[in-house]
């Protein structure tokens, strides 16, 4: 019996495969025009016509491949990410024909943030200048212009540029720090530079061009950061200006001069219209000084100022001043403002924006002058800096600090990574 039932499952795959072979020969006869032969040229065709609707976990480069052949525009940042392997996709998506992909950077490099002693509760210098002058007269300390060195030769200037670049400091603006948006290289630290006053040798106008383009003095503020960017490629170069009702102090060119530095990756705030202590005045006049001079800023650069005061000669010192809340909200002429930052004189770098003590409505600056070292000079701020200063993890989406600082951070929505 069992023998003849092999016999007869034998005789069955026979026809079976008989069969498979008649049909399978057919479908190929009749297949073979449309049927590429060589398996790779299938594999290809078919990727042309493939849909991508999920990005997660597929490589960079197929998702850079993806876009090309949807003639997409690509946005693309980088997390970090414990279970997306290095330089796959942690997440994307298709908005009006932009690929939106995040893509990952593999772990946490805790060891590299250890090694670069990465510490985002570190202190940020934000440095005040005034005058930017073109002389060589030494007859005061270092490259102070006066006595009391509020104003800076051009030489000093240019030189406290590449001494920040070599110490590892690299320009942010004032707005992002104050937003925590502190986009620095790991291992690198953010300074952010301030000028007040709005005098005329901050963006002195040489001529302007028959195309409109303005020529500034090479020897002035301006004149001298663009000098920078040129001779440090990637390098990004940005200040906050100051002005008063006098604007930029060149009545034929204040408002192209206002509308160059915003469209070149530099801020204008705020100092009063007639640069006016404060505690002298009364609440009315308080609001007339900052008020007017907001919608002087907003008629000229409509939207692309920022609300951030620098009070004229540090003037409150205390915020419980009854002017200081006009300061920051108030109404002149029946419209509203409202100032989200001010900036006093001071004396040393300020904390992080990460820190519980931060306070962006009373911040303080390093005073930008040389007094050999002692009392909160340039030199003394940078080697004070040296113990304490904010040493960035490159990612604007982690607060990286020691673990032993864990108390001073406050709030944050941001991802904290400890070490
Ligand atoms: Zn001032």
């Amino acid at each position: 019996m069992k023998k003849k039932s092999v016999k007869l499952k034998k005789k069955n795959l026979f026809f079976i495969v008989v069969f498979l072979l008649i049909v399978g020969g057919v479908i190929v006869y009749f297949l073979k025009p449309n049927v590429p032969l060589k398996l790779d040229v299938l594999e290809s065709k078919e990727k042309t016509k493939e849909t991508i609707t999920d990005f997660e976990n597929i490589t960079y480069t197929k998702a850079i491949d993806y876009a090309e052949k949807q003639n997409l525009e690509v946005k693309a940042s980088y997390d970090y990410s414990d279970t997306i392997e290095k330089d796959k996709i942690i997440s994307g998506n298709i908005e009006e024909n932009v690929l939106n992909i995040v893509v990952s950077l593999g772990s946490i490099p805790l060891d590299e943030f250890k090694e670069k002693q990465v510490n985002e509760l570190g202190n940020v210098p934000i440095m005040m200048y005034h005058g930017i002058v073109n002389t060589t007269d030494n007859k005061y300390t270092g490259g102070n212009v006066d006595k009391d060195g509020y104003n800076r030769t051009s030489k000093a200037f240019s030189e406290d540029l590449e001494m920040y670049y070599k110490k590892g400091y690299r320009m942010i603006r004032l707005k992002d720090y104050i937003d925590g948006k502190i986009d620095v290289e790991m291992g690198y630290s953010p300074i952010i530079l301030t000028f007040d006053d709005g005098n005329e040798n901050n963006f002195k106008v040489i001529k302007k061009n028959e195309d409109g383009t303005l020529v500034f003095d090479e020897n002035s503020a301006i004149g001298i950061l663009e000098k920078f960017k040129k001779e440090h490629e990637g390098a990004n170069v940005t200040a906050t200006f100051f002005l008063t009702g006098d604007l930029c102090n060149q009545k034929e060119y204040n408002e192209d001069i206002m509308k160059w530095l915003v469209d070149n990756g530099y801020d204008i705030g705020n100092h009063t219209i007639s640069h006016i202590d404060f505690t002298k005045i009364n609440i009315e006049k308080t609001k007339y000084q900052v008020g007017a001079l907001y919608q002087k800023l907003e008629n000229i650069i409509p939207g692309k100022y920022v609300n951030i005061i620098a009070l004229p000669f540090g003037s409150p010192y205390k915020k419980s001043h009854s002017n200081y809340q006009y300061i920051l909200n108030g109404e002149y002429e029946g419209v509203e403002y409202h100032t989200e930052a001010a900036l006093r004189v001071g004396w040393e770098a300020e904390v992080s924006p990460f820190n519980k003590t931060f306070d962006k409505t009373f911040l303080k600056r390093i005073r930008a002058y040389d007094n050999k070292g002692v009392e909160f000079d340039i030199e003394m701020n940078f080697k004070t800096l040296e113990k304490n200063r904010f040493i960035s993890d490159g990612s604007m989406d982690l607060v990286t600090i020691p673990k032993n600082l864990e108390e001073k951070l406050g709030e944050t929505n941001l991802k904290v990574v400890t070490y």
